[in-house]
């Protein structure tokens, strides 16, 4: 999948809504096009993630619980090879002004449950990788 449009709330009316979206490997490479600087740790080379939402609107104001459940795979701090983790979160935002932007909600949600470290099992890292690492910093020392 490509984007989740910004939710017009006058167009949803009152009342709850509910939205599931499987979020692939696309989708986190088009969010991450529009982020400048992005850290390159934290670029997602694979995703499978299940995340869900309720947004609930009354004539006072809209309030979204959203959720996220799957696996990322980013790089790892030791190979930079790709390492999947695990990512799983739950959180609840109140909408300012007509629109909610339910696709970075999520987005950034995913992104806040991903492990500061994160890196391959010990004898998990990717051989080559490693041994091309190993060669930059014997060739800088
Ligand atoms: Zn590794």
């Amino acid at each position: 999948m490509k984007k989740i449009e910004k939710l017009d709330l006058r167009v949803l009316g009152n009342g709850t809504h509910r939205f599931d979206y499987e979020l692939d490997t696309e989708f986190f490479g088009e969010m991450q096009k529009e982020i400048e600087n992005l850290d390159e740790s934290q670029r997602i080379s694979a995703a499978k993630v299940k995340a869900s939402a309720v947004v609930n609107i009354t004539e006072q104001f809209a309030t979204a619980t959203y959720s996220v459940e799957g696996f990322v795979s980013v790089p790892c701090d030791r190979c930079l090879a790709p390492t999947e983790v695990k990512v799983k979160a739950q959180d609840e935002e109140t909408a300012e002004g007509d629109t909610l932007d339910l696709g970075w909600l999520i987005y950034e949600q995913v992104m806040l449950s991903i492990p500061m470290t994160h890196m391959h099992q010990d004898g998990d890292c990717n051989p080559e990788m490693m041994e091309k690492l190993n060669k930059l910093l014997r060739d800088n020392n």
